[in-house]
């Protein structure tokens, strides 16, 4: 039988753990017993036979009669030498013959065997199961996702198609059940028409049928991501609520980082009107002064909510320098964000972008810079079938001179967005060693990853289960915001009841929460007021727009429900 190496953890839990124990102490009795008979001989051979021979020769002697070999290389010739080699033979066969294996399977491969054959996987939920979030496709995404819905008690269950996985995840103590998710019957055992949502998250066409299975008995909200992002209509046809291009959304996210050209700023996304939107420092004229030197929000309207640097975000202040590496996180109209990017200038030369992993996100990244004219080269190891589009440099990125030969040395940029982190984190070491100057934008698939393509020298890393996850929560808990980093949120809520009237100074909402005000929005649908100064009076009827971590969300809410 194969046993693969997450069942060896098998023999450190519970019971097997305490069997184990046994073992060690009964070959520890074995090993004492064939010190003392291997003593023994070389006394008895002595005494007996005035023959003279070494301790490791009595052990070789006591094992090889123990275990009934006998060569017969070393032999008694008394009486009472027979019967001694006689005792020896009897205690091997008890002992190590008999015993030994006899302990082996009946205290491991036994219990072993049994729990292998009892493991039967649920494939139903208690009729009374509601409010759960049902997940479909477990990768890293839904595991960040599962972790987070565990920190807040979330109920939920993980549907696997194939019992081994279940198996699996179930022995590293997650909810699941086995069954196939288009079939209405065991979805109707499921509860899904009792659960808070679904989150789809395995094939396109899988979850298509998914969406259209579970609409014809349930509206239970859907939340799904999709691969190709012109199927997201087919998706919300075939019944998501949700449909969110995770794929695309993290190759622009990977590719504005990457380039400087174009000073255009990226959108991140928006609330209604006020877009939230990243650019960077080096594209602006304002490289080097400090932020209340470089007056953006006196000359653009702009709010510099944020700047990036090195993969560290920081809530800016007055005094904050504008470094030529940082990325400036921006709230605004799309008319004040057009006004910064007039003073934007053209870098010197023509920006070239490396593009290393031509699959889903790295075929993303790419069009990206095709819609802003930026030229670049892309490498795989192997033809995308899916993309038409781009033209590919094949081969393993790794090898040797191939990154030199497509053109390392004149690209500004390098986008790392292999799907294997150990790959993404040594291209992005060798290709920081030789360009230290080059912006390295690398995608780390592990959340666990982060830090290592930190340390090997990337500017900015993307990580899909962070952003995968912080997204589907935001839809889990029918947020309305934005993820800019772990731990940072920009979001939107009412104004509070209790604070129409006051100024932005008197509300207290910063010391209070620690939450910023972005913009407030009047009601009538004119432009957001972005960044607003405290002495501004917060009328009835406005929205606010705020940026926090979840903490601070959440200590918002508290204090202000009751006036939401
Ligand atoms: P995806 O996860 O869809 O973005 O795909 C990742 C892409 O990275 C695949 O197309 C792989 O062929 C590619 N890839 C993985 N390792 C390497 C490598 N060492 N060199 C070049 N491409 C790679
Ligand atoms: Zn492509």
């Amino acid at each position: 039988m194969k046993l693969p190496v997450s069942e060896f953890t098998y023999f450190l839990r519970g019971e097997a753990r305490k069997n184990l124990k046994i073992l060690i102490a009964y070959v520890l009795f074995l090993t004492l017993m064939i010190l003392f008979y291997a003593q023994l001989f070389v006394l008895l051979m002595a005494v007996l036979e005035d023959n003279h021979y070494s301790f490791a020769t009595g052990i070789y002697w006591t094992v090889v009669t123990m275990s009934t070999l006998g060569y017969g290389d070393y032999v008694f010739t008394t009486d009472f030498g027979h019967l001694f080699s006689a005792l020896v033979t009897f205690s091997g066969v008890i002992f190590m013959l008999i015993l030994l294996p006899f302990g082996m399977i009946s205290l491991f491969l036994a219990p072993w065997i049994e729990q292998r054959l009892r493991y039967r996987p649920h494939s139903m939920l208690a009729e009374d199961y509601r409010n759960h979030i049902i997940i479909f496709g477990y990768d890293t995404i839904t595991r960040a996702l599962i972790r987070k819905l565990v920190s807040h008690n979330t109920p939920y269950v993980v549907v696997c198609i194939d019992p081994n996985q279940a198996y699996k995840l179930e022995e590293e103590g997650l909810n699941v059940v086995v069954g196939s998710p288009t079939n209405v019957h065991f979805l109707k055992n499921i509860q899904v028409a009792q659960a808070r949502h679904i989150i789809a998250n395995l094939t396109d066409p899988l979850n298509t049928n998914i969406c259209l299975t579970v609409r014809s008995f349930s509206d239970t909200p859907i939340a799904t991501l999709v691969d190709e992002s012109d199927r997201s209509d087919l998706l919300r046809l075939a019944g998501a609520n949700r449909a969110i291009p995770l794929k695309r959304i993290l190759g622009s996210y990977l590719a504005s980082r990457a380039t400087t050209m174009g000073a255009t700023a990226h959108i991140l996304d928006a609330f209604g009107k006020l877009l939230i939107a990243e650019m960077p420092v080096k594209s602006t004229p304002f490289v080097g002064q400090t932020l209340a030197q470089a007056q953006i929000r006196q000359q653009t309207g702009l709010a510099v909510i944020g700047l990036w640097e090195r993969g560290t975000f920081t809530v800016p202040e007055a005094s904050s320098l504008l470094s030529p590496k940082a990325l400036m996180v921006l709230a605004g109209t799309r008319e004040q964000l057009q006004s910064l990017e007039m003073f934007a200038e053209e870098q010197e030369g023509a920006d070239r972008i490396m593009v290393l992993g031509h699959g889903r996100i790295g075929c993303s990244a790419a069009s990206y810079l095709e819609r802003r004219g930026i030229p670049f080269v892309l490498i795989d190891q192997k033809n995308n079938p899916d993309c038409m589009d781009h033209i590919t440099v094949i081969g393993d990125a790794t090898t040797h001179n191939l990154l030199q030969e497509s053109g390392i040395e004149e690209a500004k940029g390098l986008i790392v967005t292999t799907n294997d982190d150990s790959t993404n984190i040594f291209l992005t070491l060798a290709s920081r060693r030789h360009r230290p100057h080059m912006r390295i934008v690398a995608r780390s698939n592990n959340e666990e990853n982060v830090e290592q393509l930190y340390a090997a020298g990337a500017d900015f890393v993307v990580s899909n289960a962070s952003v995968g996850a912080n997204i589907l929560n935001n839809v889990l808990e029918g947020k309305e915001s934005i993820f800019l980093t772990e731990g940072i949120d920009v979001f939107r809520t009412q104004l509070p009841t209790t604070l129409v009237g006051m100024t932005i100074a008197e509300s207290q909402i910063r010391p209070k929460t620690g939450c910023s005000i972005v913009a407030l929005e009047p009601p009538d649908s004119s432009d957001p007021i972005v960044s607003p100064p405290p002495e501004t009076v917060l009328k009835e009827g406005y929205g606010l727009i705020l940026i926090g971590s979840p903490d601070e969300e959440e200590d918002f809410s508290r204090r202000f429900r009751s006036a939401l």
